[in-house]
């Protein structure tokens, strides 16, 4: 089974910075792991919005990921966007991200190669292979 891999690189207009790794095998559950710094701390926000286009920021990258338009959810509950991936908790500035998602993926309809990774409103990048 071949191993789909995508990286995020994640820069706002502020000091906060990180870059997420996404790793799957076949079709099993997404493992995203990685490291934001420049955060407050605490928790924020982690999910992927529907656009790649950064160019005005978390605006133009437009809303959650909702291919299938259910409501906003936390990560576990069934009825979410899939682009929900819930908080990552920042202490001394820097959040350690250690997900394993069965909803994104990295191919078919909940593909979420192309679009945008925010946390809070700080940053947003562009996801690429
Ligand atoms: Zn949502």
């Amino acid at each position: 089974m071949a191993t789909l891999k995508a990286v995020c690189v994640m820069k706002g207009d502020g000091p906060v910075e990180g870059v997420i790794h996404f790793q799957q095998q076949g079709n099993g559950p997404v493992k995203v792991t990685g490291k934001i710094t420049g955060l407050s701390d605490g928790d924020h926000g982690f999910h992927v919005h529907e656009f790649g286009d950064n160019t005005n920021g978390c605006t133009s990258a437009g809303a959650h990921f909702n291919p299938e338009g259910k409501q906003h959810g936390g990560p576990k509950d069934a009825d979410r966007h899939v682009g929900d991936l819930g908080n990552v908790t920042a202490k001394g500035g820097v959040a350690e991200v250690e997900i394993e998602d069965p909803v994104i993926s990295l191919t078919g309809p909940h593909c979420i190669i192309g679009r945008t990774m925010v946390s809070n409103r700080y940053n947003a990048r562009r996801l690429k292979t």
